[in-house]
């Protein structure tokens, strides 16, 4: 990957008693060193990426310690590498995207669960759940139920997210299951300290390895007629192992409060959320000492039924903070209570909403509604109610009293390479009409907002041609399906291409090349021109069509608009049947910018020429229609007021942070749209014959008042 982690990667070099400063997600790194791992792996994505990348980075003291780092190419193989820990003492953990990678790795998931494990297996996975999530909105708690692996989920605070790592292992092994630690976006980014220990260097690794394999077992086989015999070891002795454990190391907490006829049962996640809330009722103070007690739960599966009873004994109610449904832990807390015959009440949705993030506003709302409705001895809910009425009333008037504030939508970075390409497809459109566009995962699914708004469905990564097999067949005009390079290595070669070729199916198949896993991050991948071990991996996409037995590809550069149009509709319109693929190349902007503005800074510093380009309206010329705007929709490519008193309409203009990729001046040519467009080169260290050229053109032209068409 481009972005370097060195700060982080001295981060776990700490030893014992020094004290960790930095991100959830970086403690969680470090813990998994300091528990003696022999190997990591994972397939990247938000909340979780930075996991794996720091782990990339961090290579070399993962080298010492023996620890193996694999980049697994999707969610899939990474759960697979957890099979390590089947036959052999070996500590490993892999980590995802949930619920997306979940899904991706629950074949994998459920043939480690059955067997169960010998070496500490652990699942990091990062809940992209509620505001800021990029993904569909489930949960991941019904695969740790299915498959009976031990869901952790705690509560937002470094020394309790490295304690769950440490006792996540010793819970795996004790109990021969598969862990799950589940961490939400909070929990990734929120920052703290903790007590760092020694790394541990795992008993067998990298530095010392296995003898050889052990005795063939078939009972550590995911295979009937034994996988009878492993459900039956899940329910009856893995379960009940994996309780005694969580109970006896105190895994889930409970915090007292003096209203103690009432109680709140929190997912550890959503702790600090409940605090917030309370604090902001008057019912809790900042250092988080509550008056309604609290029970903690780290350990989101399995629930514990004595600590649970414990809890609700002598309490008139409970509040279940859960997010989302199905309502898993509320309807496992009602049967467990009235089969111990414990009559409190249990309230969760209906004080609280059915679906979406339980936010502060959500949980206060929430809270105020619980406590006026069973009305703990000892407290004024009536002026609960006021409060909590008071700051809701409190935000729509500051709203008001702000403004209306301009929406931000997500888009394609300035420059990206992948934009032309909906350009294109949107000028194509124009001469033979629309047809069915499925989309992918990626940063390409940008063009499914305006200007563009292309796409008519999003299958899963990588899925976007298999998911035109039913459509193709259906449809007058041949469909199109967009997807990634990241999307193509991740599953697309097999569920989509090599399943279109087995089928003699037809559509067109655009893969945008642009070099790396972007959206999560710019990660290196099989046709990356680089790898974190220096070279490229050797795989291009266009040697591999051909290998299977793709006849008809092109590659195009994205930014040719007009060729791109025209590939597009030969595409289209061909006679011949069968997939036609064409290849989008042009490398990510993002990391393009970062690696010639360091590149460029070097030189600089050198003293040596270095040229950057820049593009410009010119406002005389501009008609004002902005079709160059809706047809591309570049962040860059803006309006201001005409400097012609005698027109009102706004002009285009080009702001500041135009990176020069030459879009707009491909559209205004292939759209033929009006020529005001104009390219500018500045030159930084000119040469001596350039600074002599420029003198002379001052001399003999008027400067203009434009600096960039000076510079031109
Ligand atoms: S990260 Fe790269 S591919 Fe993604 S939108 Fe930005 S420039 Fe385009
Ligand atoms: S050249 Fe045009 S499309 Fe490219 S970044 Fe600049 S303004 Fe945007």
């Amino acid at each position: 990957m481009e972005r370097s982690f060195k700060k982080e990667v001295e981060a776990l070099k700490l030893g014992e008693g020094e004290i960790f400063r930095g991100e959830g997600i970086l403690a969680v790194t470090k813990a998994l060193l300091q528990s003696g791992v022999s190997y990591v792996g994972g397939y990247q994505g938000a909340p979780v990426s930075h996991l794996i990348d720091v782990m990339v980075d961090a290579e070399a003291l993962l080298g010492d310690l023996g620890v193996h780092v694999e980049t697994c190419t999707n969610e899939a193989s990474a759960a697979a590498m957890l099979g390590a820990s089947i036959n052999y003492p070996l500590r490993g953990a892999v980590t995802w995207k949930s619920i997306v990678g979940t899904n991706v790795a629950a074949d994998a998931l459920s043939n480690l669960a059955s067997p169960g494990v010998i070496g500490g297996a652990m699942i990091i996975i990062g809940e992209d759940y509620g505001e800021g999530a990029s993904i569909i909105q489930e949960r991941s708690y019904a695969y740790a139920m299915k498959s009976a692996m031990w869901l952790l989920d705690p509560r937002p605070d470094l020394p309790t997210i490295v304690r769950m790592v440490e006792k996540g292992f010793e819970l795996s092994e004790a109990s021969h299951s598969p862990v799950m630690l589940e961490l939400r976006i909070r929990a990734c980014h929120v920052t703290g300290e903790f007590a760092a220990k020694d790394n541990r260097r795992a008993e067998f690794s990298g530095v010392n390895r296995l003898p050889g394999p052990p005795k063939f077992n078939y009972a550590r086989l995911s295979h009937p007629p034994v996988t009878f015999l492993h459900e039956r070891l899940k329910v009856e002795e893995r379960q009940p192992a994996a309780q005694q454990f969580i109970r006896s190391e105190a895994l889930n907490e409970v915090f007292p409060g003096d209203l103690a006829d009432i109680g709140i049962i929190t997912l550890g996640g959503l702790y600090n959320g409940v605090l917030r809330a309370l604090e902001r009722l008057g019912l809790a103070d900042i250092f988080g000492n509550a008056r309604v007690p609290i029970y903690c739960l780290n350990v989101a599966y399995p629930l514990i039924p004595e600590e649970l009873r414990a809890f609700c004994a002598g309490k008139r109610a409970v509040l279940v903070v859960e997010e989302s449904h199905p309502d898993f832990l509320e309807q496992a807390i009602n049967t467990e209570l009235r089969r111990a015959d414990i009559q409190t009440r249990v309230l969760g949705k209906g004080p609280l909403p059915r679906a979406g993030e339980y936010t502060v506003d959500v949980l206060r709302a929430g809270l105020a509604a619980f406590l006026h409705d069973v009305k703990p001895v000892g407290l004024d809910t009536q002026a609960i109610v006021a409060r909590q009425r008071e700051i809701a009333q409190h935000k729509p008037a500051a709203a008001a009293a702000v403004g209306e504030l301009p929406v931000r939508p997500p888009s394609f970075c300035t420059g990206c390479p992948e934009r032309p390409v909906f350009t294109a497809i949107k000028l194509a459109e124009r001469e033979i009409g629309a047809t069915h566009i499925s989309t992918d995962i990626g940063c390409h699914s940008f063009a499914t907002l305006p200007p563009f708004s292309l796409g008519n469905s999003i299958l899963g990564y990588g899925m976007s041609l298999a998911a035109t097999a039913g459509v193709g067949p259906n449809m007058e005009k041949r469909t199109i399906a967009v997807m990634g390079d990241g999307g193509f290595w991740h599953n697309g070669l097999i569920t989509g291409v090599a399943s279109n070729l087995f089928n003699r199916g037809d559509g067109v198949l655009v893969i945008m090349q642009n070099g790396y896993t972007s959206a999560t991050g710019l990660q290196y991948m099989p046709s990356s021109k680089a790898s974190r071990q220096g070279g490229a991996a050797g795989m291009d996409i266009e040697t591999t069509l051909k290998a299977i037995g793709v006849k008809w590809m092109r590659t195009v550069r994205t930014y040719g608009v007009a060729k791109m149009a025209a590939t597009l509709k030969e595409a289209l319109r061909s006679a011949e049947r069968g997939l036609k693929v064409i290849i989008a190349d042009g490398e990510c902007q993002l990391a393009r910018q970062r690696r010639v503005r360091a590149e460029d800074a070097e030189k600089l510093k050198r003293g040596e020429r270095v040229v950057t380009t820049r593009y410009g309206v010119d406002d005389e010329i501009c008609t004002g229609d902005h079709s160059c705007i809706r047809l591309s929709g570049c962040p860059s490519l803006t309006i201001k007021p005409s400097p012609d008193p005698l027109r009102t309409d706004p002009v285009a203009t080009v702001i500041e942070s135009c990176v020069g990729c030459g879009l707009c001046g491909e559209v205004a040519h292939a759209a033929v749209l009006c020529p005001s467009f104009y390219r500018a080169e500045i030159v930084k260290n000119p040469s001596v014959f350039e600074r002599l050229r420029h003198a002379l053109r001052r001399r003999l032209l008027p400067i203009s008042a434009n600096p960039a068409k000076a510079a031109a």
